[in-house]
Order: C-alpha cells, then structure tokens, then sequence
C-alpha cells in the first residue's frame, strides 16, 4: 500500500460490499441463515401468524408464559403475548433490570388490503370484495397479481374461527382486476396515485349462482353458502373479523446469484425474524434483554398493540418491580434498537437518493440517526453518544454496517416506532435491513444484510 492508499484508509470514511468484508464461512453461514428465513415468510404473513409462529418457537426454546405476580432469575426466559397480535419475548439478565434493559423493537404487521366491515356483494353476477387498503401502498401494484385471504372471524357466539386461503397448493386465489390497455385511455391519464383508486381495489371472489335458485343475488348467495359449510359463518360475522389480502406468493432467491430473496412484507419482518434469533442465542446475558414485536406500525403505532400503547413499558415495569425496582429508573436505563428497514438505493430511481447519505443493498445493516420529514419533524433523532456506543459495538465485533437517511432532504419521509420508544426516556435508534421496493407486494433485501441484522442484535444483547 503507498503512503496515500493508506491515508486514504485511515482518514476516509467508506462502505464497502459486505462480501469483501466476511470470510466465506460466514457467507455460508449468512446463506443458510437465510433459508430459514425464507421459510418464515412464507409461513408467516400477517402479525397474528407472526405471533403464532414466534410463540411456538419461543415455548420450544424454553420460555414461558410471562406472569406479572411471578419473578424471574437470571437467564429465565418469557414471552408475552399481547392479544395475539405483538409479542414479546425476554431473557432475564444478570444485573438487575433497573439498570436497564436491551430492546430490538421491530413491527410485524405489512401493508395490505384489510376487508370492509361489510365486505361482501354481488354486481354483474361476480362476487366480490371491498377492501380498505392498511398502511401506505400504491394501489396500482396491488392489481393482477394472485392474492389470498388471511385473518380471523369472531362468531355470534363468541367463537372464532381462522381463515387461510390461497396459499396451499391447488388452493383457490383471489384478484383485484384492472382495465384492459386497449378501453385505459381515460384511465391512463389519471395520475399515477389515481391509476387505482381505493374504491376500486375490489376483491374477485367468485362467478358461479346457486344452483336452482331464482332469487337475487345468487352468486353472492352460492359464495354465503360455502363459506357457511367450511367456516360456519353467516354475513354478520364480517362485522367481528379481521381479514386480511396479501399477496398469495411465497419468498425467493432472486439474482443468478442468489444473493437476494423477493417476498411480501420484509418491511418489517425482515428486523423481526433475526431479533427474535438473537433473543433466542443470548445465553445467560448480562443485562435483560428483549426482541418486542408490534403492531401497528405501518398505521402509525396506534392502538393498543403499537408500539404508541404503554404495553411494553407495563412490561419492564413489571420486571423492574418483581425485582423491587423502580419502572421510571429501569427504563431511563434501558437502550434500544429500533429494527426496521430503511431504502435501499435503486439504480433506476437515482433522483430521490443523495448518494453519499443513502443506504445500498449489501452493504450491512444500515444505522438511521433519524426519520421524519420537513427539517426532520416527527423524529427521536439518535444523540451522538448513543450512536457512537453503537458504532462502537458494531466495529469492535464484526457487524458490517452503514449509515442512511431516507431519500433527499425534502423528498418525501417516513417514521419509524423510535420516536414511541424514546418517550419512555430510553435512548434509541433505528437499525435495520435496506429494501428495494419497499410497500409493493414483492420487495427485495439483500441475504448478507439480514444476517448482518441478526449479528448486529445479538452483539447488541450480549456485549
Ligand atoms: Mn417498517
Ligand atoms: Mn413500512
């Protein structure tokens, strides 16, 4: 190296791909950490199915159910479970919780089309849907392409029964039509926000009458009676449901190489599934430590499941208090990853980038000092000491990472739920996986980012 190659290298600040910066051990290690990975997607669409999957994999791993009136010693482990829809998982640390708690706070519900309360009708003899689109989509992308229908309905007795349809093979899909190009002339002048319009993100759900019947609306009579015979339901029962349209496809490789996975809602599971697997490999740490998955992020925290609710900080509270802690202590001590996903640089969209600010695709997990939009409004904005701790971290144990904003100054924004986690007094930001087409049905991560994710929380939980 000349004497210029190596100023360069120590007064530059750089980031490179992260393949020059891993042994091949641990590409191999970060491919195969992806596959599981890619069967969890597939698996796991909506935050009720995340839960699930999670609580499932929690209990064979040795957790329990989190019991407010118990305590807990070093290195037990417990899940709590906030009505089906965020969880959080816990193992107890070695030092008492009043000196703080290590949080990798991620979201697990995606951008979809919820069902109506009142869904279900019946025009030109085709069954369909209506929907009211959940998080920021653009609606156009949400045409054409094979869906299927996920969530849950409450009975009039207060029974409730599970509905997953469109993912088996040889299950039925469901569809939102568009117009054909040759009638779209008027439709294609609308601006692009406009090519779809919410109410015309209608769900086909069938075409067939009930056999021998002369009444009106027969198709929509014929579909009533299927779904009464498999689910035991009658039309009131959309009023107590959540159903949910997703995409009906399941995560990939994509690239010759394969070094990346198309599939719907990385944003935000991508950050979920490797903080769960740091949880899962924390051992015995020092401090309590903690992967909490919300809901409701991508609706803006609200409601009693997103991170913008007291329970997790209830939750600390209690840890805190078993221990005869104080809650308010345990929490001004405690420290946060806020795992969610950033935009990755898009060669075909440079404009929006600034170049130098942005995050790329295989370049490690990217570190957002903050969010928002306007002069960073409605952001926590992460304080140079705790990006420095975290900077430090990542360097001094081998977690290959990168800085980003989102987009130009002035382009657009977004939040993330840093700014809930930080009204707790707790210092936080946001770490997370750079995504390509972020919001559409079938967005791309980079498989060396996703495990630069998963080493990043448990460096995090355990040094
Ligand atoms: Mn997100
Ligand atoms: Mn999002």
């Amino acid at each position: 190296m000349s004497k210029n190659e190596e100023l360069r290298e120590k007064l530059f600040c750089t980031a490179d791909h992260a393949c020059k910066k891993i042994s091949d051990d641990e590409l191999k290690t970060a491919d195969s950490f992806a596959e599981g990975y890619k069967k969890f997607m597939s698996a796991c669409k909506t935050e009720r199915e995340v839960v699930n999957f999670v609580k499932d994999l929690a209990y064979k791993n040795g957790f329990v159910n989190f019991d407010p009136k118990e305590s807990y010693n070093a290195g037990d482990k417990v899940i709590y479970n906030n009505r089906g829809k965020a969880v959080i998982l816990a193992v107890i640390g070695k030092r008492p919780v009043e000196e703080g708690v290590r949080i990798a706070a991620a979201h697990i519900d995606s951008p979809r089309l919820d069902l109506k309360p009142n869904p279900l009708y019946e025009d030109a003899e085709f069954a369909l849907f209506k929907t009211h689109y959940y998080g920021g989509i653009k609606k156009y992308q949400w045409t054409a392409i094979p869906l299927a229908l996920h969530g849950v309905v409450v009975k009039a007795d207060g029974t409730s029964v599970e509905v997953n349809i469109g993912e088996d093979a040889g299950d039925p899909k469901f569809v939102v039509t568009d117009l054909l190009p040759h009638l779209a002339a008027e439709q294609m002048k609308r601006s692009l926000a406009e090519g779809i319009k919410g109410e015309e993100l209608n769900v086909l759900i069938g075409s067939r009458p009930f056999r021998d019947d002369e009444g009106s609306e027969s198709v929509k009579l014929n579909i009533m009676n299927i779904l009464n015979e498999k689910y035991g339901i009658v039309e009131a029962d959309f009023l107590s449901a959540e159903l949910e349209v997703v995409p009906a496809f399941g995560a990939d490789d994509v690239g010759f190489d394969r070094s990346l996975i198309g599939a719907y809602g990385h944003d935000d599971r991508v950050c979920a599934y490797p903080s769960v697997m740091a949880v899962l490999e924390a051992g015995e740490p020092e401090y309590t430590v903690l992967a909490v998955l919300a809901d409701k992020e991508e609706t803006g925290s609200d409601g009693n499941t997103g991170l913008n609710s007291y329970y997790m900080s209830y939750f600390i509270g209690d840890l805190a208090r078993m221990q005869g802690g104080v809650a308010s202590i345990a929490l001004s001590n405690s420290e946060c990853l806020s795992a969610d996903v950033n935009a990755a640089f898009d060669p075909t969209f440079p404009g929006v980038y600034e170049k130098m600010n942005t995050c790329f695709a295989n370049k490690g997990i990217v570190v957002t000092k903050y969010t928002g939009s306007r002069g960073k409004g409605g952001t926590s904005d992460a304080s140079a000491e705790f990006m420095g701790r975290v900077r430090r971290l990542f360097n001094e144990n081998g977690v290959v990472w990168q800085v980003g904003e989102l987009g130009k100054v002035d382009e657009g924004g977004g939040g993330t739920v840093a700014k809930y986690v930080a009204s707790h007094n707790i210092d936080v930001v946001d770490v997370g996986v750079p995504v390509l087409s972020m919001h559409a049905p079938y967005e791309v991560i980079s498989k060396l980012d996703l495990y630069m994710a998963y080493k990043g929380f448990l460096t995090f939980f355990t040094k």
